[in-house]
C-alpha cells in the first residue's frame, strides 16, 4: 500500500532529489488561468459568474453573499459544532494575540532614531477552499491572523456549491458569522484571486490575498503576485513523521492515513531507522484505511509516489532527511520528542511526542494550519499576524545628527557614482560637508 525507499547505508548527496513528492505542475497551469484571470479583469463580477457557472456548474445572480444567509447559517449550524468551532477560535486567538509586533525605536545617535512601526495591509481577500472538501476551520486560520494584526477590511471568498443554490458552504458561512465576517464572496478558483486582485462592481480589491487551495488557486497567486500580495502557494498537504522504534504502529499509521484523507496527492511520509516499526505501519495501514470512510482517496494518496517510509540508519540520518524534505507537518515520535523537535531547522510546524497530532494543530492546537507545503518550509513559514503586518522604518534625525553622518554619507555616494546624494546633504549646510 505504501512503497519503501531505503537510504541505509549511506544518504544520497542530494536528498531533496530522492525524496517523494507530488508532481504539481503550476507552471502549466498559469497557462489555463491567464485568460480566466484577464477575462475577470475586463468584465468584472459578469466574468466571475460566467465562470463559477463553467467550473462549480451553478448560475449565481451575484457573487455577494448577503447578510441573511450568513445569519441563517449560523442559526442552522449543529451546536455540537458550534462549540467546537468557538473552541478553535479561542486558542488560535490566544496564540496568534501572542504575535503582534510592538513598535521599536532605536536611538542611533543622538538626535538620530529609527522607529519601526508595524502597519497592517488595508484589505485582505481570504481565500476558504470549497472543491473536494469543505474547511470550515481554514475560514479560522485565515480570518484570526488578520483580524489580530489589525486588517481594517476583510472578505472571505470560498467557491459556490451547487446543492446549496450557489452560495459557499453554510458550515463555511456559519464561521463567517462566528468571526464577525460579514462581507463573504461565492467564487472559487483562480477567477476568485482575480477578483480580489482587479476587483469587479460587486467586490473592492484587495491589497493582498492569502489562504489555501488547488493548483487553480496557486497558478492564479503565482500569476497575480506583486498586483497583490500573497502569503504563499499552500498547495497539497503533506505529513512527515520522525519515528523510532518507540513510536507506537498503530498512531503513526493512524496520522499517516489523517492526512492521505486530505486528496489523492497528499503526501504522507515515515522516516524511521526501526525496520520494526516500518514493518509494523506497513501491516498497520490496509486494515486501518479499510476501515476509513474515504478509503479510496487515501489509498490513492499513500499508493503515490509523494507517500513512502524511508528507512535510514538513526536518528541523525533520519534529522537530515526530513529536513531536506521540509515537510508542511512534521511529527516527531522518538524517545526524546523535544529534544530531537528541538534540533528541526526546516518544517512548517512540528508536532512533539505521541499526543500532539496533526489532527489537533489541524483544528485545536492553537497553532495555524495554513502552512507551506512542497519544500518552501525551508524558506518560509505559516500564516500569522506577520503575513498581514508590514514593518515601515521612520527615519527621524536633527540638523546636527545629520551633520554627524554628513561626510561619510559623501564618501559613499561618490565611491557609489552618485554625486547628487552627496550634494542633497551638502546643500543642507550652505554646500559644504561639515566637518
Ligand atoms: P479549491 O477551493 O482550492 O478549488 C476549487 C475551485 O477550483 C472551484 O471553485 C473551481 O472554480 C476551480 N476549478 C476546478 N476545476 C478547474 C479547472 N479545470 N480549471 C480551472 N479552475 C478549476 O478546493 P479543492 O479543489 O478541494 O482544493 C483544496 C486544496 O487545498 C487541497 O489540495 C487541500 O489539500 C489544500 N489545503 C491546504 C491547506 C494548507 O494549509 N496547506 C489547508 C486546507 C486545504
Amino acid at each position: 500500500m505504501i512503497s519503501r525507499i531505503d537510504m541505509r547505508g549511506s544518504l544520497p548527496a542530494d536528498l531533496r532529489d530522492v525524496l517523494p513528492r507530488a508532481e504539481l505542475d503550476v507552471e502549466a497551469a498559469l497557462e489555463k488561468v491567464r485568460p480566466i484571470c484577464e477575462d475577470v479583469r475586463h468584465r468584472g463580477a459578469a466574468a466571475v459568474r460566467e465562470l463559477t457557472a463553467r467550473f462549480d456548474g451553478v448560475e449565481i445572480a451575484t457573487t455577494r453573499v448577503p447578510a441573511e444567509a450568513i445569519a441563517g447559517a449560523l442559526a442552522g449550524l449543529d451546536p455540537k459544532v458550534r462549540a467546537a468551532l468557538e473552541e478553535s477560535i479561542r486558542r488560535t486567538r490566544l496564540v496568534h494575540r501572542d504575535q503582534r509586533r510592538t513598535e521599536v525605536t532605536t536611538q542611533v545617535v543622538p538626535g538620530g532614531t529609527v522607529t519601526e512601526r508595524w502597519v497592517p495591509v488595508d484589505r485582505v481577500g481570504l481565500y476558504v477552499p470549497g472543491g473536494r472538501a469543505v474547511y470550515p476551520s481554514s475560514v479560522v486560520m485565515n480570518v484570526v491572523p488578520a483580524q489580530e494584526a489589525g486588517v481594517p477590511s476583510l472578505a472571505v471568498t470560498s467557491p459556490a456549491q451547487r446543492e446549496f443554490g450557489g452560495l459557499p458552504h453554510p458550515s463555511i458561512l456559519a464561521a463567517c458569522a462566528l468571526l464577525g465576517v460579514d462581507e463573504v464572496y461565492s467564487a472559487g478558483g483562480a477567477q476568485a484571486v482575480a477578483m480580489f486582485a482587479y476587483g469587479t462592481e460587486e467586490c473592492p480589491p484587495a491589497t493582498m490575498v492569502t489562504g489555501p487551495g488547488n493548483i487553480w488557486v496557486a497558478a492564479a497567486k503565482r500569476l497575480l503576485k506583486g498586483r497583490i500580495g500573497i502569503d504563499s502557494e499552500a498547495g497539497p498537504t503533506e505529513i512527515a513523521i520522525l519515528a523510532d522504534a518507540t513510536a507506537d504502529p498503530v498512531h503513526v499509521a493512524a496520522d499517516l492515513i489523517s492526512q492521505a484523507e486530505h486528496d489523492v496527492i497528499a503526501a504522507a511520509v515515515l522516516v524511521t531507522d526501526s525496520e520494526e516499526l516500518a514493518e509494523g505501519v506497513e501491516k498497520e495501514l490496509p486494515a486501518q484505511v479499510a476501515a476509513t470512510r474515504h478509503s479510496e482517496r487515501i489509498a490513492e494518496a499513500l499508493r503515490g509516489r509523494q507517500s513512502a517510509i524511508v528507512l535510514v540508519d538513526d536518528l541523525e540520518a533520519g534529522l537530515k532527511v526530513v529536513d531536506a524534505y521540509a515537510a508542511e507537518h512534521l511529527e516527531i515520535q522518538t524517545a526524546d520528542a523535544a529534544a530531537v523537535a528541538a534540533r528541526v531547522r526546516n518544517a512548517g510546524a512540528v508536532f512533539v511526542g505521541p499526543y500532539a497530532p496533526v489532527s489537533l494543530g489541524d483544528y485545536l492546537a492553537g497553532s495555524n494550519h495554513v502552512l507551506p507545503t512542497g519544500g518552501c518550509a525551508c524558506h518560509s513559514g505559516g500564516l500569522s499576524v506577520q503575513t498581514f503586518l508590514r514593518g515601515i522604518h521612520v527615519v527621524d534625525y536633527t540638523r546636527e545628527a545629520l551633520a554627524e553622518a554628513a561626510a561619510h554619507v559623501s564618501v559613499l555616494a561618490d565611491a557609489e557614482d552618485l554625486p547628487a546624494h552627496g550634494a542633497a546633504i551638502r546643500a543642507r549646510f550652505d554646500w559644504q560637508v561639515p566637518s
